[in-house]
Order: C-alpha cells, then structure tokens, then sequence
C-alpha cells in the first residue's frame, strides 16, 4: 500500500475554496497575452506557491507547423474625445485593447474609428474579449452603449504597444512521485482579466500542486501553465519524446462558476481519465455533462491531435461559448465563488484519488459468501444514513474481488462511489477477507492509459 491511500484526505481541506479565490483575485488584475510580460507576472505569482519551471522559448522558434510569434506588450492605450476627455481607458479595463493591437497614434474621425472597434450588441453593457495574433491589426473593445452615445467628432486614438523579437513564456512543475508515469494537469495562462476562464483554472491548479508537495504520490504529476494552443503545441513540440510518460491528463478551465460540471473526453474516449471523470461527475450530487471528444475547445485540441493521441480529457463547470458571461467583462470576480471552486477542487482530488488507490484484489473466502455478522462487519461504514449502501459496498466488493475487477470496475457495476468501495476493501483487508492481487498494478495500468499515436501505429 502506498501513502496514496490517504492522498484525497490531505488534500482537501476546509478553506480550501477561499484560498484559490484569493489568488484568482491576485492574477485577475494582469494584463495577460500569449507572450509578454502578463505571462511572466501571472508564472512569478505562481511561482510564489510551488517551485514553478520558467521557460523562455526565442520568437521564431519552430514548433511543428507553427512559429513562436513576436513577443507583444502594451503599456498604455485610450481614445480622447475633442474636449480631452479619455471615453476610453487601458487602465480601466484590460479587455478595452484587441491583444496584439499594433501601436496606434493618430486622429481619427468617428467612421474611421468604428472600423477598429468590437462591440456585443446583444449585451450592450459588456465588453468583449478580441485577439488579433496572427494578422496584424488594431481595435478597441467596448460597450455597445458607449459606441452609439459617441459624438461625430475627431478622435484621439493611442495604443502604446510593442510587438517585436522576445519570448514565448510557459511555466511548468514535476510533483515527483514512486513511478515515472505522468498525471498531465495544464492550465492557459494567456487570457487577460477574464475570471473563469482561466484565472481560474490557474488557481487551482496552483493550489492543488502547493497542496500535493508535502506528500508522497504513487504517479508523478505534472502541472503546465502555458498560452493556449501555442504554449501547448510549444511544449508538445519540446517534449516529443517524454510524452509517452503521460498515463491520465486533464485540460481545467473555468472552474469557478456554479454551473456543469462538465467533462469532454479525450479523443480515445475510452482512456482511463475518460471512465474516472465520468464516474467521479456521476457521484458529485449534481446534473453532470459528459461530453464524447470533438477537436474545438481548449489545449486538449493539442494534446489529442492524432500524432499524439494522449489521453487527456478536459474539465469545466459550464461549458465554454455555452453562458453569456464567456469572453466577456461579465466574467470578472462577481461571476465566480469559492463555493464552485472549492467543489471543482473536490472533483480533480477524488480523480486522483481513483488514479492513485484504483486496485485489483482477492476475496479469500471465495466459495460462498463470508459470515460478515460474526464478524461484525456489517454497518461498519459509514453513519446510518448510508449503512444500506455500505453493506451492498461489502457484498459488491466481495464478489467481485476475483482478481479480474479493479476497484473502480467494481464501482461502476455497484453505481457506489469509489471512496466507498475503496475504504470497503480496506476494512476487509484489516479483517483478513481480502488481498491485493499479485498482478494488481499491471491490471490496473492495462484498463485503459497507454500512449498508441494514431498515425505512427498505422503508417501515416
Ligand atoms: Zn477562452
């Protein structure tokens, strides 16, 4: 038995809600792109709770079909109507500037100035959220209200901003655990002052890693924070070969609305993080989405590409492009709580719980059932309200523990939760009712996680 058994335990703790939403308060503020110094601030904060790995990869650099782009920072951007008067402030929301909006200074008439503004106006109020990476532009986003309230008049407009030869910024942390394969949990670290996606994402994840450091793990796990899609595909492209470490991965963002949960599964959809996500979401108490793979969404899009076919599924509460909030000022920190957070903790700590205890064992009384009442082991676990459930726990187990079924198959047949049926076997080990199977390791690693890219096993 290794020290994962307890693992669940120690990492969920009572405050632990607050806590990630401290720090999502603390990165929110940022001015995030995919490169540049919002990223290196957002990796320094991270790096303040875990011993984060810093990477700095030069503009230019090839990574597969894709370049590293010139690094982009801005330091100031508005709009000064005739009178002087700023309709328009960087400083007020970061959302204001398209990210990578080349400098700008100039005057403008009010028809030229429509030509580089983004309004929503379905959500009059709100501002959107606008890249620009790869083709080179500028625009201003605001509120639909504001655009139609302005005058026609000459506009100021300035966008002091650099785009030029840098760095793409990613950050990464190794928890060192008994066996070398992998537990991937990455996180994007690119989007600027958007609260769900993916502060907080980012937040927890970083307080899972700070969490885990103080105790031992059978898996080895490993926690990216990267820009979306490019950041991916840079550390694919860098980490071509170590890959094939990476048994169960898990793509987590905006976990901090009450909505979903929501899992997608990864692209082989029958992995072993596809069946541990879709059980632990079956047993959370409330209406889960399981979704079967579809190649748009965040960077499971990179690491299920065919090449390399790994099994990592991506988990959310609401589903993103789902809720009016998404890439909008409306998901800023009223739109999220500790109380969703702390909840989508709970649910990536109890997948790894099942990662890290899911066994295969033996009933040592295999020929009938054994006298549980002189033994008395009925009603052990678990308070009365769940006693029913716990003894159909101990039948269940029982009969399954035929070295053939792990715990967590033998959870799925008794629609139980896994912690159940675990801490089960574990009393029925205590009683002398129950072995671990000799070849339980090796069973357990072959129901489901080993890395076969698709093209290279069929010649493409
Ligand atoms: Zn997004």
């Amino acid at each position: 038995m290794n020290d994962g058994q307890y693992l669940f335990e120690q990492l969920v703790t009572a405050d632990i809600g607050e806590e990630i939403l401290a720090f999502v308060a603390e990165i929110y503020p940022i001015c995030r792109s995919i490169t540049g110094h919002g990223v290196r601030e957002t990796l320094r904060a991270i790096g303040e709770h875990i011993k984060l790995e810093v990477h700095e990869v030069p503009t230019g650099t090839q990574v597969f079909d894709w370049g590293i782009p010139r690094e982009w920072n801005i330091r100031d951007a508005y709009i000064r109507n005739e009178r002087g008067e700023k309709i328009l402030d960087l400083a007020r929301s970061n959302l204001h500037i398209m990210s990578y909006s080349v400098p700008v200074r100039q005057r403008i008439s009010l028809e030229e100035l429509k030509q580089h503004v983004y309004t929503l106006p379905d959500q009059p109020d709100l501002i959107p959220y606008r890249t620009s990476y790869y083709a080179e532009n500028w625009a201003f986003c605001m509120p639909h209200r504001l655009l139609e309230g302005l005058a026609d008049e000459t506009y100021e407009v300035v966008i002091d901003s650099t785009l030029a030869d840098g760095h793409l910024t990613y950050g990464e942390y190794l928890h060192r655990g008994e066996i070398e394969d992998e537990f991937l949990l990455s996180a994007h670290v690119c989007h600027p002052s958007l609260a769900n996606d993916n502060c907080s994402g980012v937040a927890l994840l970083t307080h899972l890693a700070k969490r885990m450091a103080g105790f031992r793990t059978r898996y080895s796990y490993r926690f990216l924070f990267a820009p979306g899609t490019i950041g991916a595909i840079t550390w694919l492209a860098r980490n071509e070969d170590h890959v094939r470490h990476i048994k169960h991965g898990l793509v987590v963002s905006m976990v901090g609305d009450g909505g979903g949960p929501t899992y997608k599964k990864s692209r082989r959809g029958d992995a072993k993080i596809d069946r541990v996500l879709t059980h632990c979401l079956r047993h959370c108490g409330l209406t889960p989405a399981i979704l079967e793979f579809s190649p748009y969404g965040y960077d499971e899009r990179q690491f299920c590409s065919p090449g390399f076919n790994l099994p990592v599924g991506l988990f959310q509460r609401s589903q993103f492009g789902q809720i009016p909030q998404y890439h909008t000022s409306a998901d800023n920190l009223d739109f999220i709580g500790a109380d969703h957070l702390a909840l989508s903790y709970h649910l990536i700590a109890s997948a790894i719980e099942v990662v890290e205890n899911d066994a295969v064992y033996r009933n040592m009384v295999a020929r009938c059932e054994p006298q549980l009442g002189r033994r008395r082991l009925y009603g052990i676990i678990g308070g009365d309200k769940d006693a029913a459930a716990a003894n159909m726990a101990m039948l269940w187990v029982l009969n399954l523990s035929d070295g053939q079924h792990s715990l967590l198959d033998i959870a799925e047949k008794a629609q139980l939760p896994f912690s159940m049926i675990r801490r089960t076997a574990l009393v029925l080990q205590d009683h002398g009712l129950l072995t671990m199977d000799e070849a339980s390791e090796k069973k357990v690693s072959q129901s489901g996680g080993d890395c076969v890219p698709a093209t290279r096993s069929s010649g493409n």
